[in-house]
């Protein structure tokens, strides 16, 4: 027959599942002969149950529940609903992972009119009994009849200002009486009967509670941003009191093993003396360290220290632990693997390892890849946060902290980095010719503009602070104007930003540099040794390139040859080459492109060496390189020599409605098959002439983006091909290259093994095909994708988070398909999407060779890929 509820001696922390955390570890402190409070669980399925018999406890669990509270009578020595020995229990709910809100407990549980007066007997101590006994109407009121908290504040607090207390602890026993008179009147009036005395019926509602707290708000909310799945359903734990509130010789506490803010192996908590559990935690007096703990029970803290030691090695983990003292006698309430900062994670999964308490596989797993960006960007320092003035919230666009002066433009940014100033750059959102802007700036705060923005990619690329889609801000960017609520701020003024958080303060704040420790290079060291996918780059320039490298990246994943075409040398000639009408003027402006493409690609190669290099050819649609204001077209006229009325029409020409669906990719290579030429013959004769002056090798990796066709693919490389082939002749010299595909069209995808007839490599972009295959514009579209996370229609941004379920699925049939037709083809993603812990561990799955992200990102995505080969180990 099922089981519904289990002794503390039954259980062990192998249990969760059925137990919860709590409950599973506090029968493994049992089973293991530390002081516990006896207790009971009702497990997770009885809470299933309750659901499935639609919110009623059956009558089964009910009998074990009744079974399970006589053992515990006879183990006490205690009797539940007595006058003269009453039995007070706590109710605590437990679910799998801790979530933290969902259920307050109750304690004192089992007090009733008579049974104060028996408990007030037994321990001699009148104040203390009915004390318990209105925080236990108190709780009960609150959590489990969902009476406002505030009612029974304004009660307690009259009465403290009519008899002229300032403190809880100054209210005499007949305060405290009448007090629990009118909190029982005040739940009569409240729930149209009276506060239940009987303690069988106590406990049956608060159990009932706690199944239903499982559904509440919070509750639901803290599981979707969690990915929790719903149907695990909460325990309960039902536990023998112990009293921290006895007096002088009485206390509770919480204690960690370990710092969970550096990781220092030093005991680290809290203690309050002659307190309940809930004071330490509700901040209703402030407790002491716990060193304190030691002069004021010397005796019980080496208990203490004892059994966090032993507990720390019993789970191999760091412990965060609660207890209390009743009368100088220790009992542990719970006990935990303790949350913790990466710093913290990074010392101690070290520090474990030297102490051979894990070895290098564990250590690995123990430090969370979301949280190294902490030790990468600077931060604030805490102090000054505490008083810094917040004035608004927008997307945690990319992490660090930054200071600065103001600037609303790219020119005024870098004039003022110029002459030693520092600079925050505020625009409306960003775009391409932002680029030197951004470049010399501390942060970058936009008004407009997702976590994919514009903004946020190139900062996250740079790894550079931002905050993008701050929809408080009234950014005018001609009158050089910030407006946040009334307050008005001018160039020059200064703000703090943080992209961590997506805060954005006043002034000027501090900020401390990131401390890469040793230990940080040890993590990263042993999870290169796990992983079998390799981690890359996305990178266009030396100096991110370099980066990237010096974080550990093995080549570059995605190398994109735009935003090349900006700097200010080229744009002119960039602009020529477009609205030139016949080949022949074309070929002229790319021919002068030619010199500094290789230029480009030659500090690319040199900087990676022997690293592989993926290249992708021009991709963005091309009137994004076109001037569009009336003033724009004037200017450029005069600079390429073309005529103002000319020149706007082929403007006006390019225009397109979706450009991202327009001429683009390698669409622009079949109409213009000398742009592909030029590009590649810059490719290969870079890394020829590093060849020749250097004897390097460089293998170059030639990506066509934006296929759809296996004959689209097969024109282009055709073109490739071709130029390729006649530098050799040339040049005398060959060398080795591969000429691949992105997959980022769906039917790309669908027909993989097709394209990999002509392609060597294919390389997920799954920034585009996540924006094709779900029909949202990843430029446009940040507003409703907030909107359905709010509206769980969708449980995080599929543009951050790969949809595992349908870009996935092509993901894995187009990366199946390319193997069948050639087994040794090289897969690899480059969207944002590779620098994701989740899509990581995705991508370890499907089989793909690496994954490629921006250069800050590189050590998240090394862990990242350790974890997934450790997780699939089996
Ligand atoms: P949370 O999950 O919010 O920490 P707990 O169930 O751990 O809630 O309870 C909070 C606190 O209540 C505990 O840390 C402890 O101090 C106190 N408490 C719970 N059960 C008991 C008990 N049986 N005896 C004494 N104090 C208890
Ligand atoms: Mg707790
Ligand atoms: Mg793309």
């Amino acid at each position: 027959m099922a089981k519904f509820v289990y002794s503390f001696s039954e259980g062990s922390k192998d249990m969760r599942g059925l137990l919860g955390g709590k409950g599973a570890n506090l029968a493994e402190m049992t089973k293991i002969g530390l002081p516990v409070p006896y207790g009971f669980t009702v497990t997770t399925e009885a809470c299933n149950k309750y659901y499935d018999e639609g919110k009623r406890i059956g009558k089964g669990i009910i009998g074990e529940i009744y079974e399970h509270l006589d053992e515990l009578e006879k183990v006490t020595g205690k009797e539940f609903g007595s006058v003269d020995n009453p039995l007070l229990v706590s109710v605590r709910s437990g679910a799998v992972f801790s979530m933290p809100g969902m259920m307050d407990t109750i304690l004192n549980l089992g007090l009733n009119d008579a049974t104060v007066v028996g408990l007030a007997k037994l321990t001699n101590n009148e104040r203390f009994a009915y004390d318990s006994y209105r925080r236990f109407i108190q709780m009960f009121g609150d959590v489990v009849l969902e009476i406002p908290k505030t009612k029974f504040d304004a009660i307690f607090d009259a009465k403290k200002l009519e008899e002229g207390c300032k403190f809880d602890v100054d209210l005499k026993t007949e305060h405290l009486i009448d007090i629990i008179v009118k909190y029982k009147d005040l739940v009569s009036r409240e729930i149209g009967r009276d506060f239940p005395m009987e303690p069988m019926d106590q406990l049956m509602e608060a159990v009932g509670a706690v199944f239903r707290s499982w559904n509440n708000e919070r509750a639901i909310l803290y599981r979707q941003l969690n990915n929790i799945p719903h149907n695990l359903g909460t325990a309960v734990n039902v536990q023998s009191m112990v009293f921290g509130n006895m007096g002088d010789t009485s206390g509770t506490g919480v204690a960690f093993t370990r710092s969970p803010v550096n990781g220092e192996k030093k005991i680290f908590g809290e203690f309050l003396v002659n307190a309940q559990g809930e004071d330490v935690v509700a901040g209703i007096r402030t407790p002491q360290p716990i060193d304190q703990m030691a002069e004021a029970f010397p005796e019980v803290y080496k208990d203490f220290t004892r059994i966090a030691d032993l507990l720390e090695k019993h789970y191999t983990d760091m412990q965060d632990m609660e207890f209390t003292v009743e009368k100088n006698k220790l009992f542990m309430l719970q006990t935990r693997n303790g949350k913790r900062t990466a710093a913290s994670a990074v010392k101690i999964a070290v520090d474990m390892v030297n102490e051979g308490l894990i070895d290098k596989k564990v250590a690995v797993t123990r430090v969370e890849p979301g949280q190294v960006d902490q030790l990468l960007h600077p931060m604030f320092d805490a102090k000054e946060l505490k008083k810094a003035k917040k004035l608004a919230k927008g997307l945690a666009a990319s992490p660090g902290a930054a200071t600065g002066k103001i600037y609303f433009n790219a020119k005024d940014a870098v004039d003022a980095v110029e002459n030693g100033k520092k600079a925050i750059l505020v625009r409306l959102e960003t775009s391409p010719e932002d680029l030197a802007g951004m470049v010399v700036a501390e942060g970058i705060l936009t008004a407009r503009g997702g976590m994919t923005s514009h903004a946020a990619v190139v900062a996250r690329g740079m790894g550079k602070c931002c905050v993008s889609g701050c929809s408080e801000l009234k950014v005018d960017e001609l009158g050089k104007t910030l407006t946040i609520g009334k307050k008005v701020y001018k160039e020059g003024d200064y703000l703090s930003i943080d992209g961590t958080t997506g805060d954005v303060y006043d002034g000027n704040l501090k900020t401390v540099a990131p401390e890469l420790s040793g230990d940080f290079g040890k993590i990263m060291k042993w999870a290169d040794e796990i992983r079998t996918l390799k981690v890359r780059t996305n990178a266009d320039n030396p100096r991110d390139a370099q980066h990237a490298v010096d974080f550990g990246a093995e080549g570059i994943g995605l190398c994109r040859t735009e935003h090349m075409f900006f700097e200010e040398e080229r744009i002119p000639v960039v602009r020529k080459m477009i609205v030139a009408d016949s080949e022949r003027d074309r070929r002229e402006a790319l021919a002068q492109l030619m010199p500094f493409q290789k230029g480009d690609f030659k500090g690319i190669f040199e900087v990676m060496g022997d690293r592989p290099v993926t290249i992708r050819l021009l991709d963005p649609p091309l009137h994004e390189f076109l001037p569009h204001t009336d003033e724009e077209i004037k200017e450029l006229s005069e600079q390429i020599d073309v005529p103002y009325e000319k020149l706007a029409k082929k403007v006006q020409e390019l225009h397109e409605f979706n450009p991202m669906l327009g001429h683009r990719g390698c669409r622009l290579a079949v109409t213009y098959p000398e742009i592909a030429e030029m590009q590649a013959e810059a490719i290969i004769m870079a890394a020829i002439e590093l060849k020749k002056e250097k004897g390097m090798n460089i293998k170059p990796e030639i990506m066509i983006p934006l296929v759809g066709f296996k004959e689209e693919l097969k024109f282009v490389k055709k073109t490739v091909v071709e130029t390729i082939e006649k530098c050799f002749a040339r040049e005398g010299i060959k060398l080795e290259y591969l000429v691949g595909t992105m997959i980022e069209v769906p039917r790309a995808a669908l027909t993989a093994d097709e394209i990999a007839e002509e392609a060597e490599f294919f390389s997920f972009g799954t920034n585009d095909l996540t924006q094709m295959t779900l029909g949202f514009s990843r430029d446009d579209t940040g507003k409703i994708i907030k909107n359905y996370i709010e509206r769980q229609i969708f449980d995080n941004d599929p543009f951050q988070q790969l949809d595992q379920t349908g870009v996935g699925k092509l993901v894995k049939m187009a990366a199946d398909l390319g193997k069948q037709t050639r087994p040794n083809i090289k897969l690899g993603i480059c969207g944002e999407h590779g620098g994701d812990p989740t899509t990581i561990e995705f991508c370890h799955r499907v089989g793909l060779n690496y994954v490629s992200c921006s250069p800050f990102r590189v050590p998240i995505a090394r862990l990242a890929a350790a974890q997934a080969a450790i997780a699939n180990e089996k």
